[in-house]
């Protein structure tokens, strides 16, 4: 199966070596060998591809110039809206939502030439860290199928990773697109909280959520990310901050750049087959002629605890919407209380409504002050870790995340197991400051591993670049 990247495809385009259209049909029949095991797309849009690659080639025809992803098929994870295509959340509460609207990276993503093929399973609402809380079903993971993909964006990280799509939109709002890209073994990226714009993306726990790419190679994340960032009237939290070229930013050097390694994060949850490979990838920035320092963040340990508050809390408040009035599915009662009582109980899956019940408690008066606002504060404390080591260092290395890839149905019963997977991720999504996870080596030789590389707020294209650095360095085949 040939390797696509994106500048590969607009080359074969321009050069009229493939045609949009073939190239689609190329991945659409992938598609249907690959995804009834893998269970990466949940719903595919043919016709709409099929415009988007008539458009494309008729440029082609017309000697026009290539917008920068043209022709490149695409993947975009089912929490983010599509005008006229189903949207379901993994969820049976949003089975037959059809979105009136595009969220704006979706929008970006067609004006820009890309060609949306379908949209990627993940867990219920973006909840979860394996992908097995779809009400779809779980998504195997193609490295091996009989593991988890990560989550929640695991249909976006493994249709990338078994080259069903050239890139993929995934969410992140605890670690959903750095940890799949981790297990997957494949780059992914969440820019800086305000970069990206949310309009469109259904809402999870909106001080936290946020959209970015997934692709086979740093750079191809960077193309990505150059035309999905950047300020958006739609959405009042994106900031009107410059996007530099990041294509241009990734091959500056990173000699002398000083890395910070946080001790905090290199404790004795650590998989031992992980530890050795995360040591030998920052000992190539060490070849590369960064600088390393030992950091300190003392409020790490409280990351799970502080982030199953809030994003409880908002998700709470962001899922009361789901009534059977104005979304989804409905089941009718005697009364509207009892309707509603019925149409949540037989939409939502165990997660959502486990995570709607601690949501309501940590915001119930009586309570709201011992757990929501001391959340708040020591999200601040945390923040205040990174601004810190900030001031030392222009990055932080850390793993993604703990475990490689675990077996499907090994952690399913249990939830608090289940949330330690966020453990090095929580931190930069609470803080909002960018991070990447880029492929470290293989444990024992198999399972893909995750280096996660953090960056101060809109340092996108310092965290690109060092990502890039290491990459060329073989990085991924430690
Ligand atoms: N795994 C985390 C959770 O379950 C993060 C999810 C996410 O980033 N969307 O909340």
């Amino acid at each position: 199966m040939s390797a696509w990247t994106i500048q590969s495809v607009r080359e074969a385009i321009a050069a009229k070596n493939v045609s949009a259209r073939e190239l689609a049909a190329e991945f659409y029949k992938r598609i249907q060998e690959r995804n009834p095991l893998l269970n990466a797309f949940l719903t595919l849009c043919p016709d709409r591809a099929s415009t988007q690659a008539q458009r494309i080639d008729g440029l082609v025809a017309a000697k026009k110039p290539l917008p920068p992803l043209a022709g490149v098929p695409v993947a975009v994870k089912d929490v983010i809206s599509t005008r006229g295509i189903r949207t379901t959340c993994g969820s049976k509460i949003l089975e037959n939502h059809i979105p009136a609207y595009d969220a704006t990276a979706v929008e970006r993503l067609e004006a820009a030439g890309a060609v949306i093929l379908g949209k990627t399973n993940c867990d219920e609402f973006a909840m979860g860290s394996s992908n097995e809380n779809s009400a779809y079903g779980p998504v195997r993971n193609p490295v091996d199928t009989g593991r988890v993909p990560g989550g929640s964006s695991g249909g976006s990280a493994a249709a990338v990773a078994a080259g069903l799509a050239v890139a993929a939109l995934g969410t992140d709002t605890g670690g959903s697109i750095r940890q799949p890209g981790a297990l997957c073994g494949i780059p992914a990226m969440m820019g800086s909280y305000g970069r990206v714009s949310r309009f469109g993306l259904i809402a999870f726990a909106s001080s936290l959520d946020r959209i970015g790419p997934f692709a086979t190679s740093v750079r191809d994340v960077a193309a990505v990310l150059n035309i999905i960032a950047g300020r958006d009237p739609r959405d009042s939290t994106s900031v009107t901050t410059p996007v530099p070229d990041y294509l241009s930013e990734i091959s500056k050097p990173v000699k002398g750049l000083r890395l910070g390694i946080p001790k905090e994060y290199f404790g004795s949850g650590m998989d031992k087959g992980v530890r050795p490979k995360i040591t030998a990838g920052i000992e190539i920035f060490r070849k590369l002629g960064c600088q390393l320092l030992d950091v300190h963040m003392p409020h790490t340990d409280y990351a799970i605890a502080t982030y199953y508050i809030i994003a409880t809390a908002e998700a709470s408040s962001n899922l009361a919407r789901y009534d059977g009035v104005r979304y989804g599915v409905r089941v009718n009662g005697d009364s509207l209380l009892s309707m509603y009582r019925k149409t949540r109980g037989a939409g939502f899956g165990a997660e959502v409504k486990r995570r709607i019940m601690l949501g309501t408690y940590v915001l119930s008066a009586g309570y709201y002050d011992a757990y929501y606002l001391k959340g708040q504060k020591v999200r601040s404390l945390i923040a205040q870790d990174f601004r810190d080591a900030f001031q030392k260092v222009d990055a932080l290395l850390t793993p993604t995340s703990p475990v490689p890839a675990f077996r499907l149905g090994e952690r399913v019963d249990d939830p608090l197991q289940m949330y330690l997977a966020d453990i090095y991720t929580v931190t930069g999504s609470l803080a909002g400051v960018p991070g990447i996870s880029v492929p470290c080596g293989k444990a024992s030789g198999k399972l893909p591993v995750g280096l996660q590389i953090f960056g101060p707020p809109f340092g996108e294209a310092r965290v690109l670049q060092l990502a890039h650095a290491f990459e060329q360095a073989g990085g991924a085949n430690l």
